[in-house]
């Protein structure tokens, strides 16, 4: 069987398939590391309080996806969070500790504290723990090799494979499609910033479609509410929205909040806009839209721990969120909608597979932060699974 995409959904797919005894080629399109998962840095949700459950963490999904998400597919990702979290530990990603617990956060739209943290490079600590565990497998990744081309044959399938510039072609019982979305192209389209390294393009998912398989809220692109939008080097980058979790706020240019800051996404997206099309909003030194995320509310101990990666590169462009109120405003960063699965991630062409961010459904038109990480494990182990048991 073939897996495409070496993010967290690809590499969670390729454990759980080789775990099934398949025989796995493995390929990707950049270099082992290139993928959005490494760049995820506020965290990964799971009803690990007290006062949790993964009902409630499942009801909030589908009411941030303001009733937009499969309500089958998000209570499977809810269910097998903490299972996620425990397997995750077994290959060696240490999460953040507060006192007995995990540190949880609460992220934008949750009704309870749910977001596990390592630091900020939670994405990064889980990817390289991936590629650790499937080194140790005695597994192989084919860097720099792009699915070019999907046929299907007689219930196989042949992949066209470049590998720099060399054409191959291979045959594969079943296909995990989990080459992520396509934000990178959509921005570079649209001439705004984007979060997304340069590989989410998105033709993994135009093949699948040339082969019938059905999509769902594809028109629907996140914007990431808190995009550093000043000094230059920052321009892009997403903001931990571990921030806002840690007491800082938003401020238009009189000073005052205009949102909650721990409303769904979309919601703090809009406000922000809609307080810079109206004329409250602040202008960055080129001339960019902006508002004020005013950081130095957060304690600089916590600070410390929870966002040390930020404070070193603002530092080192020249500014301290500690010290000095940052410059924000929304960039595109998550493709919400995609493939359509079932709960195996099975998509409408059999044989096909996919997990993570190229699918649709698991997180409706809105997704929250944190469950992407969470999307990855989940999905990418049951799409990695059943594919290996539908290859035979
Ligand atoms: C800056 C940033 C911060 C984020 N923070 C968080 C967070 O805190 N919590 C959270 O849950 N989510 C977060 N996200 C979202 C989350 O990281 C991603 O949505 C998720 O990790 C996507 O995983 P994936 O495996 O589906 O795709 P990716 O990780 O993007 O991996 C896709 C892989 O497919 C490969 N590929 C693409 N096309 C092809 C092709 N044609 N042939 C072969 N290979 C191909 C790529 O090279 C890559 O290896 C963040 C995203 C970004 C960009």
């Amino acid at each position: 069987m073939l897996v495409v995409g070496a993010g967290g959904a690809g590499l969670s797919a390729a454990w759980s398939a080789r775990r099934s005894g398949a025989d796995v080629l493995h390929v990707t399109k950049g270099s082992k590391a290139s993928c959005n998962t490494a760049k995820a840095q506020g965290g990964i949700q799971a009803a690990m309080g007290d006062d949790d459950s993964p009902a409630q963490h499942a009801a909030d999904i589908v009411a941030s996806s303001h009733d937009t998400a499969d309500p089958a597919l998000a209570g499977v990702l809810a269910d097998e969070a903490p299972g996620a979290i425990a397997w995750l530990e077994e290959l060696g990603v240490a999460f953040s500790r507060e006192g007995e617990g995990y540190r949880l956060a609460r992220c934008g739209g949750a009704s309870r504290k749910r977001l596990l943290q390592v630091g900020d490079r939670t994405g990064h600590a889980i990817a390289t723990a991936l590629r650790r565990a499937l080194d140790a497998d005695g597994a192989h990744i084919h860097d720099h090799t792009a699915l070019v081309g999907l046929e299907r044959r007689n219930g196989h399938f042949r992949a066209e494979l470049d590998h720099g510039g060399e054409r191959v072609q291979v045959e594969a019982g079943t296909v995990v499609l989990a080459a992520g979305g396509r934000c990178y192209a959509e921005a570079r389209r649209a001439g705004i910033l984007t979060t997304n390294q340069p590989g989410a393009t998105g033709e993994a998912t135009e093949l699948a479609r040339a082969l019938g398989a059905e999509v769902r809220d594809f028109d629907a692109l996140q914007h990431h509410p808190n995009g550093g939008v000043w000094p230059p080097p920052l321009q892009g980058y997403s903001i931990p929205e571990t921030t806002r979790a840690y007491g800082a706020l938003l401020l238009n240019n009189a000073g005052e909040r205009f949102v909650d800051e721990l409303a769904p996404r979309d919601t703090v997206a809009a406000a922000i806009v809609r307080e810079c099309d109206e004329g409250r909003g602040l202008e960055t030194p080129d001339g960019r839209p902006a508002v004020r995320l005013d950081t130095t509310r957060i304690d600089p101990d916590i600070a410390a721990e929870v966002i040390p990666y930020m404070l070193r590169r603002y530092r080192a462009a020249g500014c301290d969120p500690l010290a000095d109120p940052i410059l924000t405003y929304p960039v595109l960063h998550y493709q919400n909608g995609g493939l359509v699965i079932d709960s195996a991630g099975q998509t409408t062409v059999p044989g096909v597979f996919a997990a993570g961010e190229i699918t649709g459904g698991v997180h409706g038109r809105n997704r929250m932060m944190g469950n992407s990480l969470l999307d990855c494990a989940v999905y990418g182990r049951r799409a990695g699974r059943a594919a290996a048991a539908a290859a035979g």
